[in-house]
């Protein structure tokens, strides 16, 4: 079974219909690759996967559960690390303090654990050196691979990126992808939200085109891309 089902999934702001009967699937290990015009509602899509916001039909299975409303949905979100487009780091906290306070304050981590898995992840998302950096000493790239690593810190079992390169300066935007295309490769379950065409054509292993609030198409990258 999938791991994240979307069976008709309806959502409005005010009168605004910014999801019109959206179906799609993730399954475990897939990184499906949400792309489409600016306002087709594919952000929209990520906020209600994780019960940011809650939808007004259809329905969202998560493991074989569906969705909570938003009040409830705590507990599910928790298993669902959500990068944003501009990271949102704690400013004043170092950048192993914003990876540690994820386990430290939801898991109960013990503080010299939780820095030291901290310290693994920065390792892993190469700012080994950039423990004791605050964000505003760090690039936008730097920012975005600390705020991967703090989502990663509460071990999730699905990463959801909305457009994380979007606010990136163009030389760091390429350090960024390489982090994802390594969890990717490692196997995590990815919905990613972007503009990056060639992230989406190499790393994607499921395309979903969006419209006005539709699904217009889905496929394998080589279809969706490779159409006349
Ligand atoms: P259906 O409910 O008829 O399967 P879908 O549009 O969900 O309709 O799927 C159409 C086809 O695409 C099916 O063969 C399905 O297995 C495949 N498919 C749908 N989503 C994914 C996905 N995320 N990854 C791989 N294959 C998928
Ligand atoms: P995309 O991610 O594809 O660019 P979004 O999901 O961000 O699109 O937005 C879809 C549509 O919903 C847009 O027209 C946007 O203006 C509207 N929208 C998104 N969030 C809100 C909100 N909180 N209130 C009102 N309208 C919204």
């Amino acid at each position: 079974p999938p791991v994240i089902l979307y069976e008709e999934v309806v959502k409005r702001y005010g009168g605004f219909v910014a999801l019109n009967g959206v179906s799609a699937r993730v399954h475990q290990g897939e990184v499906v690759c949400l792309i489409g015009p600016s306002g087709s509602g594919k952000s929209t899509l990520l906020r209600c996967t994780n019960a940011l916001e809650a939808i007004e039909g259809g329905r969202i299975v998560f493991e074989g559960q569906t969705l909570p409303t938003p009040a409830l949905a705590a507990p599910v979100r928790r298993r669902m690390g959500m990068v944003f487009q501009n990271f949102e780091l704690f400013p004043h906290k170092s950048a192993l303090e914003n990876v540690a306070i994820g386990p430290r304050t939801v898991l109960g981590t013990a503080k010299a654990e939780a820095e030291e898995k901290a310290q693994a992840l920065l390792v892993k998302v190469g700012l080994a050196d950039k423990a004791a950096s605050y964000p505003s000493e760090l690039s936008g790239g730097q920012q975005q691979r600390v705020a991967i690593a703090r989502a990663l810190a509460m071990e999730p079992e699905v990463m959801l990126f909305d457009e994380p390169t979007s606010a990136l300066d163009p030389e760091t935007v390429g350090e960024v992808l390489n982090v994802m295309k390594r969890l990717a490769e490692e196997g995590m379950t990815m919905i990613v939200v972007t503009h990056e065409m060639t992230f989406a054509r190499r790393v994607g292993s499921w395309v979903v085109v969006f419209d006005k609030g539709r699904v217009v198409e889905e496929g394998v990258p080589k279809q969706v891309f490779e159409q006349p």
